[in-house]
């Protein structure tokens, strides 16, 4: 475990905990853990994402809840997040996506960027990783 990187993906995880309390007002969540293999970084179209899982708990309910967030580096890497922007983040059940080949290039509801190890909510909700073709990974620029 390097703390580096632990503390770099825990304010990446806050960031998409930030999104979606913003987005659900009736829910709060604050981070609680994440392993570090849970996280994905490849380029898309030009930019790089970032897929990710962590664990949130619920601040009335102490409920724990796996999250996924997508983070997409579009900004200065200069600005306080590293030029990282939230663009997706939800809570995920354990459900794998599922398998086999998809009939079209684009696939809007599966990510082919990914090991399956990340759990990706619905496809449509997030923007990276829909083109079932070879990703280029590990472009974390931080
Ligand atoms: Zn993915």
């Amino acid at each position: 475990m390097l703390p580096y990187y632990k503390r770099l993906y825990k304010k990446r995880a806050n960031m998409g905990l930030v999104w979606y309390n913003k987005n659900n007002p009736e829910d709060s969540y604050e981070f609680k853990s994440m392993v570090l293999e849970d996280v994905y970084n490849f380029m898309d179209g030009g930019v790089c994402y970032m897929h990710m899982n962590f664990k949130a708990m619920n601040v009335t309910t102490r409920s724990e809840e796996l999250f996924f967030a997508e983070l997409a580096l579009n900004n200065s890497v200069f600005d306080a997040n590293g030029g990282y922007s939230t663009t997706a983040c939800s809570i995920v059940d354990d459900s794998c996506a599922e398998d086999g080949l998809p009939e079209e290039r684009y696939d809007e509801n599966n990510c082919y960027a990914c090991a399956e190890k990340i759990k990706h909510p619905t496809g449509t909700t997030y923007k990276g990783g829909h083109y079932a073709e070879d990703y280029c990974v590990g472009c974390d620029s931080d």
